[in-house]
């Protein structure tokens, strides 16, 4: 071991100099450089009175409830009609509120409390959302925080929506201006945030939301700048204060003087330059400079992530987490229900593949429509396809439609958390029972469906070669393969540090599986989120990989990383890491010989770059400085 400084290390993900004013440090929610007025709004819930009705006002109730159902979606649709032409996410995030808040469970359940309990509208659609985001309550600090944080914000914008449609105050919440301004807003919808592009809106701050929330996603589409999760941003900002929003450091300068306006103003314009470098070159194809082509897919969760895929240029859906169908309910979601989502992921990413993952449910992604019972240690628990095999009758419904969607494009099927290949035989025998049931009931569906697996436990990296020869493709989760190779729970973000994908033990698994599946030819992939690392992402080139896929959002970076690398310098990289003892010796080795020519991609900005930025690939110019 050495106390001397490394020769480089990874950049640090912010690096601010020392600004003058006040400093607030939030989230990242959308990147880029604003400096203007603030504009402090209110909270957005909407007030209501709680009443009993009498009997013979139930009908009368109802159909309330019907008509603010019918107003809140035609609300919906003009915010959507009355958006700029271009980011497809932002209508199809807008179209997946329009199906939440005609959703039969959530009206069935306000329609219940009107009926049974005798609640006037209001009162029974805010119980009945209440209810519903309670199932999102994140049980512990963890990676599906963030996830779980954003299914309960749609629920409450559904919610607030039909309230306002209730109760009459379907006001903006964000004021007419008339002037270039800051919002400033505990939280706000999605549709408040579409809303902004015909107010001279520059950029925004909330105190809670994360990256992966809708209205962040929103405002990367919008291209606003916004910082999330800034907490302490009401308390310590007023109307009029001069702010900069620096969405790329997640910080927030409350009255910056002059040089920390124009250093902000100076940074601002560089990341625009290089955000436009980077979306120009995403449909370039990903090749190393060397010629070896690397095919970048994307994970996503909801059908409307599907379009924001593809315009990230992704070459297909790598991992669809189905588990989420199930976890917002309390009944199971039907054959054709299922059906109708899986052919609506496959009909917008063809004829590109989409490859559906069988639910994972259990460990840290509950389900209260299964009611599992609480166990000590869940993440060794009834999960995944083990739950799958122990309610064939749920398992098979999900195979059954997703048997169907094949019918509509490029599908294949994967199996979460495969320990043995027993698991692997079972599913078989279900998968083969399913088809046979489709074709009984005269369904179309694809000649022959791939059924591969999840590489994410450490009995399946050492069995690879043995699975090799009945699996038709692997993909390794490296989130679960971290988290079960090196004992750390992935959900605990003190220990996260440890927990760090260059450990020499996940590099020579993914190593191993590599090659026990090269030579039985079984196309192999990497879908955690160590591929969306651009650093990670030129190792496991080195490792062998071919096929990454990740966050939709990192794909145009990682993309970028890989046109700027040969194959040669990844595979020398890779075997040297190989030989190395530590997480931290391998990091400093790959950013000793990759950050000087990823240096932006890592820092998010060509800001401060301390290397001679060469000419990328393909042609795109080092960037002025502004
Ligand atoms: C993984 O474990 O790496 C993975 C991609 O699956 P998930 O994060 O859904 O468990
Ligand atoms: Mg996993």
């Amino acid at each position: 071991m050495s106390s001397e400084p490394p020769p480089m290390t990874r950049p640090p993900p912010s690096d601010p100099s020392a600004p003058h004013g006040v400093v607030l440090k939030g989230i990242a929610g959308s990147p880029g450089v604003a400096v203007g007025p603030a504009l402090v709004v209110g909270d957005t819930k909407t007030a209501y009175t709680r009443r009993h009705i009498s009997s013979t006002q139930i009908e009368a109730e109802v159909a309330r409830l019907a008509q603010a159902v019918t107003d809140a979606k035609r609300h919906v649709r003009e915010v959507s009609a009355s958006l700029p032409p271009g980011p497809l996410e932002t209508n199809a995030i807008l179209d997946a509120y329009l199906t939440m808040i005609g959703d039969p469970m959530l009206i069935e359940r306000v329609e219940k409390k009107i009926r049974d309990e005798k609640k006037c509208a209001e009162w029974a659609v805010a119980q009945a959302c209440d209810e519903i985001a309670k199932l999102f309550l994140p049980s512990e600090l963890g990676e599906r925080d963030a996830y779980i944080a954003e299914r309960r914000h749609d629920i409450e914008f559904v919610c607030d929506r039909l309230l306002r449609e209730l109760t009459g105050d379907t006001k903006l919440i964000v004021p007419r201006l008339d002037q270039p301004m800051v919002v400033v807003a505990r939280d706000l919808s999605p549709a408040d945030t579409a809303g902004m592009v015909r107010e001279p809106v520059i950029a925004f701050i909330t105190e809670i939301g994360t990256r992966t929330s809708h209205t962040a996603i929103m405002a990367r589409a919008l291209e606003i700048p916004a910082v999330v999760g800034a907490a302490d941003a009401l308390s310590m900002i007023r109307t009029g204060d001069t702010v900069i929003v620096d969405g790329l450091r997640g910080q927030v300068v409350v009255n910056p003087n002059d040089l920390t306006i124009g250093d902000a103003r100076g940074r601002g314009a560089r990341h625009l330059a290089f955000a436009r470098g980077l979306l120009s070159a995403r449909n370039q194809p990903c090749v190393t400079r060397d010629g070896e082509a690397v095919c970048l897919k994307a994970n996503v969760e909801l059908p409307a992530e599907a379009i924001l895929a593809l315009d990230h240029g992704a070459e297909g859906i790598g991992l669809y987490r189905t588990e989420f169908i199930y976890i917002d309910r309390t009944t199971m979601p039907t054959e054709d229900e299922q059906y109708e989502l899986y052919r609506a992921v496959v009909e917008a990413v063809a004829p590109r593949p989409v490859t559906l993952r069988t639910f994972d449910i259990g460990g840290d992604k509950f389900a209260s429509s299964f009611q599992l019972p609480a166990e000590m240690n869940p993440a060794l628990g009834l999960r995944a396809v083990r739950l799958a095999l122990s309610r064939p009758d749920v398992f098979l419904t999900q195979l059954r439609a997703m048997i169907r969607a094949s019918a509509h494009g490029d599908l294949r099927i994967m199996i979460p958390m495969v320990a043995s290949v027993q698991e692997l035989r079972e599913v078989r025998k279900l998968l083969d029972q399913a088809i046979f049931e489709v074709d009984a009931a005269g369904h179309p569906r694809l000649a022959h469906i791939s059924l591969g697996i999840m590489i994410e436990v450490p009995s399946a990296v050492v069995m690879a070669d043995v699975l090799a020869q009945e699996a038709e493709f692997f993909s390794i989760g490296t989130n679960d393969l971290i988290q079960y190779t090196l004992a750390i729970d992935r959900g605990n973000r003190s220990m996260a540090p440890l927990a760090s994908p260059f450990h020499p033990a996940i590099l020579r698994m993914i190593r191993q599986v590599v090659r026990a599946a090269a030579e039985h030819n079984v196309p192999t992939a990497l879908c955690g989120a160590m591929a969306s690392d651009p650093l990670a992402a030129v190792l496991l080139v080195g490792l062998g990989l071919r096929e990454l896929s990740m966050e939709a959002a990192a794909i145009p970076e990682i993309k970028e990383a890989v046109r700027r690398v040969t194959t040669a310098d990844c595979e020398r990289a890779a075997e040297t890491a190989l030989k190395l003892d530590t997480a931290e010796a391998v990091e400093e080795l790959v950013a000793g010989t990759f950050a000087p020519s990823l240096y932006d991609l890592l820092t998010g900005n060509d800001d401060d770059a301390p290397y001679e930025q060469e000419t990328s690939p393909q042609g795109r110019e080092t960037l002025p400085d502004a």
